[in-house]
């Protein structure tokens, strides 16, 4: 498999939840692993925005069997898991695939009928492109990341910016109708029809260490 192939999302959103369940429908997505941080949150948070919970749920009520998948660390990550009821492997090191792989053989599902959805190419897309599945990669949450993260920036709009038109972009629902889909990108529906829920962290577990 070429780089280019590894590298290369199957479609890219704006934001996560513009994976609506009819959109998961049309892809042919009967799974989904998860990217938790800059993919759910905001890198680093203990808590998930109601939003996001609420597409969780319709993606569930759907029959999309879900799975998260992070490189975070397991303290904060089973914690995100438990208040969202669903399974977690923490410390996936993607795009090493071992750990990936375990998530996709608890769904039970076959590669094809998977995607996975994160905001990172050298991390999330790839590991979905070496497991064989669909890789959708969204516009990452701002705020702070991981310096390792910040460092790759660069190089993913490189690679973003190489393929240009061939990359798939697709429907982006917000809260006041819905934005062009297909070849005019997702990521230029206007910020300000969304508005991330701001909640603030629950006292408890410190955070930790970014990853
Ligand atoms: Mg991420």
């Amino acid at each position: 498999m070429g780089v280019a192939k590894l590298l290369r999302p199957d479609l890219v959103l704006e934001h996560v939840t513009d994976l609506t369940p009819e959109l998961a429908e049309e892809l042919g997505v009967r799974g989904l692993l998860i990217d938790i941080d800059c993919t759910l949150m905001p890198h680093g948070g203990w808590s998930v925005p109601e939003e996001v919970r609420r597409w969780l749920r319709a993606l569930a009520d759907a029959g999309v069997r879900l799975h998260l998948v992070t490189n975070a660390r397991r303290k904060r990550s089973q914690h995100i898991a438990a208040s969202l009821e669903l399974p977690c492997v923490a410390r996936a090191a993607k795009p090493f695939p071992w750990r990936t792989r375990r998530a996709l053989e608890a769904l039970a599902l076959a590669p094809d009928e998977v995607a996975i959805v994160g905001d990172q190419l050298f991390a999330d897309v790839m590991v979905g492109k070496l497991l064989g599945l669909k890789a959708i990669l969204v516009k990452p949450y701002p705020g702070r990341q991981a310096i390792s993260t910040w460092l790759k920036r660069p190089f993913e709009w490189i690679v973003l910016w190489w393929f240009g038109d061939q990359l798939k972009t697709g429907t982006a629902s917000t809260p006041s109708g819905t934005c062009q889909s297909q070849k005019t990108s997702a990521r230029t529906c206007p910020q300000n029809e969304r508005q991330p829920a701001q909640e603030s962290d629950p006292p408890g577990p410190p955070p930790s260490t970014p990853h």
